[in-house]
């Protein structure tokens, strides 16, 4: 399932090889991918619309259109379990997947292709509303402990939940939550409000060093599922400390990685060098 490291890797391919071209319309294979949008709308919206930018948001992709009748128009793609944006050339059919094609003047298109349906891709008029309420960027310059304090709200709640709401926190998901929090030597269990102020900095530096280079290795690719959009699986899988190795020796001290499930999310973790904090009263 794509976190931020795997949809940044996508932003960053696809942003230069789109940005300037003009959509000629839309081809939708699969209607329900558009979350209630109806196919003749999108196609409308989209037809001889340049592209201007693209971007990341949490682990939403926002193509970002040239058309003055609206305060941000964009089309938002959410690659969910199983989704990626790729660039056909001209004359390739679409493969069995393909859920939604942008068609590109000049020939060939982006297509949306999604085995497991669950991926989204809509036309909105103003991006900054449409997308939900999202908390901080990890990667962004002020991201640090006071911020992820206060996007904790001292709550009591474990720390891995709440760390994969995407209010608390912007982008993460199951593989980079288990990686940072072994970084951090926290216990996946922990209260929230259990952190100090030293232990939220070193949380948060864990967060920015394992999505950084997650996206230097271009993500994870666990299994087949995740390729970039130059079809390639990513490299950082080799490196997970923790993740989906349970029952393997922790890299550190030779203890086998335990794998629990914490609310309903499988959680791997090294029971003697992730310590468990106690809820402190503020
Ligand atoms: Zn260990």
């Amino acid at each position: 399932m794509p976190e931020l490291p795997e949809v940044e890797t996508a932003v960053r391919w696809l942003g230069p090889r789109l940005c300037g071209r003009t959509l000629l319309g839309a081809r939708v294979a699969w209607a329900r991918t558009l979350g209630g949008q109806r196919p003749a709308a999108l196609n409308r919206a989209v037809a001889g619309r340049a592209v201007r930018g693209v971007s990341r948001r949490a682990k939403w992709i926002r193509i970002d259109l040239d058309d003055p009748a609206h305060p941000a128009p964009a089309v938002l793609v959410h690659l969910r379990m199983s989704g990626r944006l790729v660039i056909a050339p001209a004359g390739v059919p679409p493969g069995p997947h393909v859920r939604v094609s942008l068609l590109l003047a000049g020939g060939g298109r982006l297509d949306f292709v999604d085995a497991r349906k669950f991926g989204r891709l809509r036309q909105v008029g103003d991006a900054d509303a449409a997308l939900p309420d999202l908390g901080p960027e990890p990667l962004a310059p002020g991201f640090g402990g006071p911020q992820l304090g206060a996007a904790l709200g001292g709550r009591r709640a474990r720390l891995k939940p709440l760390l994969l709401d995407q209010r608390v926190v912007a982008g993460l998901g199951n593989i980079y939550t288990d990686e940072a929090l072994f970084r951090a030597r926290l216990d996946p269990r922990t209260p929230a409000a259990g952190l100090g102020p030293s232990a939220l900095d070193a949380l948060c530096a864990a967060i920015r060093a394992v999505l950084t280079e997650a996206i230097a290795a271009q993500g994870s690719s666990i299994d087949a599922s995740y390729r970039t959009p130059a079809g390639e699986p990513g490299r950082f899988q080799e490196r997970l400390a923790v993740y989906g190795r349970g029952g393997e020796p922790c890299p550190l001290c030779q203890t086998a990685i335990r794998r629990v499930l914490l609310a309903q999310r499988a959680t791997h973790f090294c029971p003697r060098c992730q310590r468990r904090a106690r809820a402190r009263r503020r």
